[in-house]
Formats: structure tokens, sequence, C-alpha cells
């Protein structure tokens, strides 16, 4: 009991810091500013919100005891206890919230420990390349992640003395891909800053448990959210207040199957004590004890009392078949963008070994500075052959040699789907005698297989790779034989049938060439325009 009166008496202290941020930053706000703010902010009732000291005491107790029973043990949670030297300890934590953006924590994990063995401190991020990074981020996908741990590490460096940003604030202002919400959990757990956080895990859990159906991508929700955050934060453990909110969402307020008979807060929750309410109100059975119950004892937590005019009330009907799942509300996703590219795989017989031809993609963008078959965006559908004169067209440019169109053979088509692009990769291959290097604006590089086996090319490439394996092999048997030199000069492949290689997402899996390659020989010279 002491330790939850204990907790109470710092519920008291962090509301009243709060309050005073609060005021201060209120004395620079314009007129506007403030009818705007409470117009959004007053509106909602103390239904949306914690404002009873005793019931954010209450909370935080019981959600901590809760982590510290059941918290997963993870290689960054061990650092942040344990590294002494803040610098690495921020580091550390800040490496983890990056992977962890958008990839799930059994997948980061393996990624994680090797990047650390590599890289245990930001100095030596810092020395590695662009290229090395890449090559470690491949397979975990959005891989700007990756590059902009590296810009932030270069920058610490030169602009910091190699001293990790101590404060949220610098956090945001210094490190290139960290926004509020990565500052936050980086700035609490490794710093130990009393500061809330949002992510999807915490929206969904702050949604639920205050009630908060209104669009949660909006605004004004975001906004509320932050509050509520802020407001609910342990003054005293602060990273792991944070961790043990988003370990809530993700193992006991799951999006589908929350587990509300397990959780420590139910208590706290809005949509609970409302899914039950209602239950008991439709057992007939209990219809009139109910009735004479809520006309006395209970009071009306149903509903918000701002009725039709409130803000983070649920702006669709309640579906009673949803249950707590009602919250939270997203608008609707936007669809990803229907994309086609055109691809050719181009070999080349050096000695014994086949070279694969690749380019580098511009160092912004999408899959900036991966390297990627010569590749171009179709801006129509179009024909097998004109596909043919297309790539032709292309592969002259790029190796300055005449080539005959009918020796591009269609190998198959490949689906990937990014965040935002449904992307179809319409693959071609052909063989070249000439590999000469030229100057081009776009590098290039030929790669032998065992090399692009540790290249950092995408989920996407490694598909079409297997796809064209499997189809060299179901054409001949014989894969050495195909690959014979020669411009124009023999078909590669009899006709191919067309065959779609369907792949969901692309995902976090990370593939080895070598599952796609029947052949295994040692790494070849390689000659690229970058060494
Ligand atoms: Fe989520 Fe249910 Fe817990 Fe509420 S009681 S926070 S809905 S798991
Ligand atoms: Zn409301």
């Amino acid at each position: 009991m002491s330790r939850l009166r204990s907790a109470m008496q710092r519920g008291k202290s962090v509301v009243l810091e709060n309050t005073e941020v609060i005021k201060s930053s209120n004395k620079k706000k314009t007129k506007a500013n403030i009818k705007q703010e409470d117009k959004t902010l007053s509106e909602p009732s103390s239904y949306h919100f914690f404002n009873d000291l005793p019931e954010i005491s209450a909370y935080r107790f019981h959600l901590l005891q809760w982590y510290d029973q059941n918290k997963r043990e993870l290689p960054w949670r061990t650092v942040a206890t344990t590294e002494p030297d803040v610098n690495i300890r921020t580091y550390a934590v800040w490496v983890s919230e990056i992977m962890l953006q958008q990839t799930q924590v059994a997948t980061v994990i393996d990624y994680y420990n090797k990047w650390m063995k590599r890289w245990p401190t930001v100095e030596t991020l810092a020395a590695a390349t662009l290229e090395e990074v890449n090559q470690m981020w491949a397979g975990l996908g959005y891989y700007s992640r990756g590059r902009r741990l590296h810009e932030g590490a270069k920058k610490v460096v030169s602009d910091l003395n190699k001293q990790m940003p101590r404060t949220t604030k610098e956090l945001l202002k210094w490190l290139p891909g960290v926004g509020r919400y990565t500052a936050g959990a980086i700035g609490s757990i490794a710093l130990g800053q009393v500061t809330g956080v949002v992510d999807g895990n915490v929206i969904r859990v702050l949604c639920r448990v205050r009630a908060i159906g209104a669009d949660s991508t909006g605004p004004v929700v975001t906004e509320a959210l932050w509050k509520i955050a802020d407001t609910l934060v342990d003054t005293e453990r602060p990273g792991d207040f944070n961790q043990a909110m988003m370990e809530l969402g993700a193992r006991v307020c799951t999006p589908k199957s929350p587990l509300c008979s397990q959780c420590p807060i139910q208590t706290h929750c809005n949509a609970f004590r409302k899914v039950s309410i209602k239950q008991e109100k439709d057992s007939k059975r209990l219809q009139s004890k109910l009735a004479s119950k809520l006309n006395t004892s209970v009071p009306d937590i149903e509903n918000c009392s701002a009725g039709g005019s409130c803000n983070l009330c649920l702006s669709e009907d309640w579906d009673s078949q949803m249950g707590v799942q009602n919250y939270p509300r997203k608008s609707v996703k936007k669809a990803p963008r229907v994309e086609k590219t055109l691809t050719c795989i181009v070999q080349h017989q050096r000695g014994e070994e086949v070279e694969y031809l690749l380019t580098q993609r511009p160092s912004k963008g999408l899959l900036a500075g991966m390297w990627e078959l010569p590749s171009m965006v179709l801006e129509s559908d179009l024909s097998e052959n004109k596909h043919r004169g297309l790539l032709c067209i292309m592969m002259q440019r790029f190796l300055e040699t005449s080539l005959d169109t009918d020796s591009f053979q269609f190998v198959g088509e490949v689906v990937h789907i990014f965040s935002h692009i449904h992307q179809t990769y319409i693959v071609f291959s052909v063989c070249v005698s000439d590999c000469s290097e030229k100057e081009q604006e776009q590098k290039t590089c030929w790669l032998t297989k065992s090399a692009l086996q540790g290249a950092a090319v995408s989920t996407g490439l490694k598909k079409i790779m297997k796809l064209y394996e499997s189809s060299s092999k179901v054409n001949s048997g014989d894969v050495k034989r195909k690959l014979s030199p020669g411009v124009g000069k023999e078909k590669q492949f009899n006709e191919n049938k067309k065959r779609k290689v369907g792949a969901d997402n692309g995902g976090p899996k990370q593939l080895r060439l070598s599952q796609f390659f029947s052949t295994s020989k040692p790494a070849g010279k390689t000659n690229s325009k970058d060494a």
C-alpha cells in the first residue's frame, strides 16, 4: 500500500509540473490560438482525460507492477538498464527505436545484435560507408531508416563532438528520422526524461482507455493523446512506463483479440466499462435489477457528458459486435499506387563465372543508394515486343554496344508491395559478350552470384533472381549451358511461360541469394566502378 501511496504522491507532482508547463507556454500564445485550443480541448469532457490524481497514481502503479512481472527481456532493454555510459546508452536505444519503426520486435532482435556488434558506438557507425549500412539493413525494409541512422551518426561526430544529444528537444533537433515519438522514447528510456510517448500501440490503448472514437490519425485526437500520455507518464520511471504502455498494446490490448480479462488497467478503461454496461443492459435477466442499480449507485460513466458536440467521441455508430474494438477508429487508408517496372537481368560470362549488371539507385528517395537491376518505370501497358525494344535502347545506352531485340527473353512477372506502391516487375534477361565499363551518370557494377549475396540489394531484386533461377531450371535443366556469351546470337531460353510470383508485401524476411542459385562457386572478382 505504501508503494501505491508514494506513487499517488508522485502523480500529484507530475500533474503540477505539467500544469506549470502549460501555464508558461500559454503566456506566449496568441488570443486566436488560445481560443482555438479552448475549443479543441475544453469541449471533451473529463471522460476522455485523466484529471483525478489518485486514479493517475493507481494507473501507474497497476501498469508498472504488471510490466515488472511480465516484460520481455530484449537486448536494447538490457543496454538501457545496465550501460553506465550515457553516450553509448543513448546511441543503443536510438538504434533500437529506429529499427523498431514499422518492424516487429522478433525480427529486429537479430539485426540489432549484429548491428551493435559491428558498430557499438556512434563513432564506429559514422566511420562506416552507406554501402555497408545498406548491406547490414538488407531485408529489414524501409531502407531510408538505415541511411538516416548513418547520417545522424556522422552529424553527432562532426557537429556534436561525438556526444549524443542529451534531451528530447536536442534529439529532435539533431537526428534525422527522429520525430516526436522517437525523441520521447529515447529521451525517457535512455535519459530518464519525463515525457510521454504515443506510437501505434499507445494510440490503441489510450483510445480504448479513454473511449476516444474520433479519427485517431487526425490532429485533434493526436494532440489529446499526447496530452494524456504526458499526464500519465510516471515521474520516477518514465522509460519503464512508456515501454509498459507499448508492451501492453502489443501483448494484451491487441488490435484483434484484446485480453481484457488479463488487463492490469481494466478498472481504468472506459471502453471496457462501456461494453460491460451494455452487456448488462442487454441481458434480459438482469434488466430490471440493472435499471434500479443504474438509478442509484452507478454514475453515468457510459457516455461522454459533452454529448454530440464532443470531437473525441465516436464519429460513427457503436458496433456492438466489435466491443472494445470500436476504438480506435481510423480514416480510410489511401490505396497504394500501382506501378509497373520493366527490368532486365543482364549477364556476362567472365571465365568460369557468370556476372550480372547492377545499377545504383539515386542517393535520395525510395531504396536510396541500393543496387538494382537496370530498370525503367512504364507509363502505360505495352506489348512484349515493345518491352524488348525499350530494353534494347536502354541497354545499348548503358553498354554502348549494339544489341538485337530478339536477344531479350521474357522471364516473367514479380509482384512486390512496398508500403505505398504496388509494384509489378516485368522481367527480361539478356546475355552480352561485351561488358567493358562505360562512363555513366548512374553508377554500375558487375557482380558474380556469390558477390550478390553480400550486396545491398532489395527484397524485390532477390525475388526477381529467384524467379529467374527457377525459370532457367525449368527451361533447360542446365543453367550453365544457357549462359554462354554472345550478343543477339543465341536465344538463351525456349519460350518461357508467363508466370507471376505473387508476394505479400515484401515483409522483413531476409532471403539469401544463395538459396536462389543452384551452383555455388567461390566469390569471384567484382568489377565495380565504385571500387
Ligand atoms: Fe485494452 Fe481491454 Fe485493457 Fe481496456 S481493458 S485497455 S480494452 S485490454
Ligand atoms: Zn466525448
